[in-house]
């Protein structure tokens, strides 16, 4: 099944409490009818780490309306009521939901499908649903599960259609789960990077722009710059050459290479120029097999490593959209690695080796690596024949094995072009977020007639390599926001030191000692406001600047400077010269 990239927390493979999660849904909108009358019903899954159901109500509910509910749902549970399953035809399936428009909706589509149409009734409701269902309320534990929030959600994710309202649900086997949990999703709330890149001032979406398009301010540009200067120089490192392409190009090249016929739900609409459509790229490939194919190539070049730092706008509906996570255009740490069969094993395994390294550079310590491989009922959405996927499977399974990674296979989720690795990370709180991608293709290759001379000056295909090893920067910047708190490592910091004058006075001093550092090449701000000492600092703290100095008469006497350092909370007297070379010494270590 389809899962969505936006995925943070490991799904528990646990049928019990799956299905306590399921049978709270139907309690929790058996609640909401018998308190608000008149309701519409959406759909009621589970999910992470609960459940949700969506709902067409008379009025907006509020954060109060929550325990109300609650206190029903425990009521209902305490009646030991139980689950019983029916199965219907598509008409008594109408006629049972009758008032019921969404559910309407979707018999229609079981019954065109010719699915079984089953109904799970719970005392006084009756639910369209496939299950499964505890067989009793007593199975469910009425203190380990909370409702959480309200949301808007559209029906079907679905812009055009009518907005619902989404009420969400955590549930547990036991209430010490639940509690540890709740604290958790506190925690991450704090991290949230939507609140803290407004805290931080490094990013913002504007509604005139349109949602899921990013606007970056100076201090969040600061941090994207220095993610890519390092990225980019550790690509050159290993032999990778910077290209730079448009963001718009002919339907010609979109239909060559594949992606008009497999991949146009992904891409905006075309775009009229003098007669002939243009479109957004949605990736790069092509732009960058062109380039390949500029000149004629000898098996001696191969391999090239072709990488850019390259936008693509790929369509999402607005209802997915969140914060940098989820976007519509973004700018991808992209290359295309283009060798001979022999030279794949050794290509494969470099990439994931770098994607290591990178990854540990910018701090995350755990990783998971999954296996994409093509769906076996579903062939006609991939090009290419089953020995060539077979190959390119066996392929990636093969540097995996030589590079001793660890991995999980998920079958159905390679692109159209070839199976792929998923990079994973696991960050401070144990959130898992997909990052890096590897993917091995043989189809444009053939399809773009990319060709090389071997060593009997005969003409061969290439292989292709896509990688993206921070994924989009866009969302790589919002997962590492929630990773560190916003608390960066110096080097990623957009200040790096906070200079506060405590008054008047000491302005001039403070200036010279933010030029000599800034000089130094040290992200230095000086804070000449009015505000008191004690507004300043808690500013800084606030803003997680790593290093604050605060100037006062016995600052400028001394030879030396009372640093407070962030990470040890303490302050420590240090020469100017000491100072300076630390920081440098932690930036240049990526520190
Ligand atoms: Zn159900
Ligand atoms: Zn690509």
């Amino acid at each position: 099944m389809k899962q969505s990239n936006n995925r943070t927390i490991e799904r528990p493979n646990n049928e019990k409490l799956e299905k306590i999660r399921h049978s709270l849904s139907h309690i929790m909108a058996h609640a909401v009818e018998d308190i608000y009358k008149d309701v519409k019903f959406g759909i009621g899954p589970t999910i992470e780490d609960g459940f949700y159901y969506d709902f067409e109500l008379p009025r907006l509910l509020t954060n109060e309306d929550l325990p109300k509910i609650e206190k029903m749902m425990k009521k209902l549970l305490a009646q030991n009521i139980e689950f019983k399953k029916s199965e219907v035809t598509p008409a008594e399936a109408n006629q049972r939901s009758i008032k019921q428009p969404y559910k309407l909706e979707l018999i229609k589509e079981l019954a065109k499908d010719g699915q079984t149409i089953s109904y799970y009734t719970s005392g006084g409701f009756d639910d369209l649903c496939a299950g499964p269902h505890v067989n009793n309320t007593r199975e469910i534990p009425s203190d380990a599960f909370k409702l959480t929030r309200i949301a808007g959600a559209y029906w079907r994710g679905d812009e055009k259609n009518p907005q619902l309202q989404r009420i969400y649900g955590v549930a547990f086997e036991t209430k010490p789960e639940l509690e540890n949990h709740l604290k958790m999703l506190e925690e991450a709330k704090n991290r949230d990077h939507r609140k803290l890149g407004q805290e931080l001032e490094l990013f913002m979406i504007d509604e005139e722009v349109g949602p899921g398009l990013v606007l970056w301010l100076p201090k969040g540009a600061i941090l994207r710059k220095e993610i890519e200067n390092f990225v980019l120089e550790e690509y050159q490192k290993k032999g990778y050459q910077l290209v730079l392409t448009p963001h718009i190009a002919s339907q010609k090249l979109f239909s060559k290479s594949g992606h008009l016929g497999f991949y146009k739900d992904g891409m905006y609409s075309p775009m009229d120029i003098e007669g002939e459509q243009y479109y957004a790229k949605p990736m790069n490939c092509p732009f960058h097999i062109k380039i390949y194919k500029h000149t004629n190539h000898s098996y001696r070049e191969l391999p090239i490593r072709y990488t850019e730092l390259g936008t693509v706008y790929r369509y999402e509906k607005s209802g997915v959209l969140h914060g940098l996570l989820r976007v519509r255009g973004f700018t991808q740490d992209d290359a295309h690695i283009i060798c001979t069969e022999e030279q794949l094993t050794d290509e494969l395994v470099g990439v994931i080796d770098l994607t290591k390294y990178i990854l540990e550079t910018f701090g995350f310590a755990k990783f998971k690596v999954v296996l994409s491989i093509r769906g076996k009922d579903n062939k006609k959405n991939y090009l290419g024949s089953d020995q060539e996927w077979k190959l390119a499977e066996e392929g990636l399974k093969k540097a995996l094995t030589v590079g001793k990674w660890d991995y999980e296979v998920e079958e159905g989720e390679a692109v159209f072009y070839g199976p792929k690795i998923d990079i994973k990370v696991l960050d401070v709180m144990g959130r898992e977020w997909q990052i890096s991608t590897l993917q091995l293709d043989f189809n444009q290759p053939k399809r773009f007639d990319m060709t090389y001379i071997d060593n009997e000056g005969n003409k061969k295909r290439p292989f292709m390599l896509h990688r993206a090893l921070l994924g989009s920067l866009e969302r790589f910047t919002g997962v590492l926001i929630e990773h560190y708190a916003g608390a960066f490592p110096t080097w990623l910091s957009p200040i790096q030191v906070y200079i506060i004058p405590v008054g008047k006075d000491h302005f001039k001093f403070s200036e010279e000692l933010g030029k000599t550092l800034k000089e130094a090449n040290i992200r230095a701000e000086v804070d000449l406001n009015r505000e008191t000492v004690g507004y300043k600092i808690r500013k800084s703290e606030k803003m997680k600047v790593p290093y604050m100095l605060v100037i006062g008469d016995k600052e400028m006497k001394s030879k030396s400077l009372n640093v407070r350092i962030r990470a040890h909370k303490e302050v420590k007297k240090m020469t100017q010269k000491t100072f300076v070379d630390r920081i440098k010494k932690e930036i240049v270590n990526n520190k």
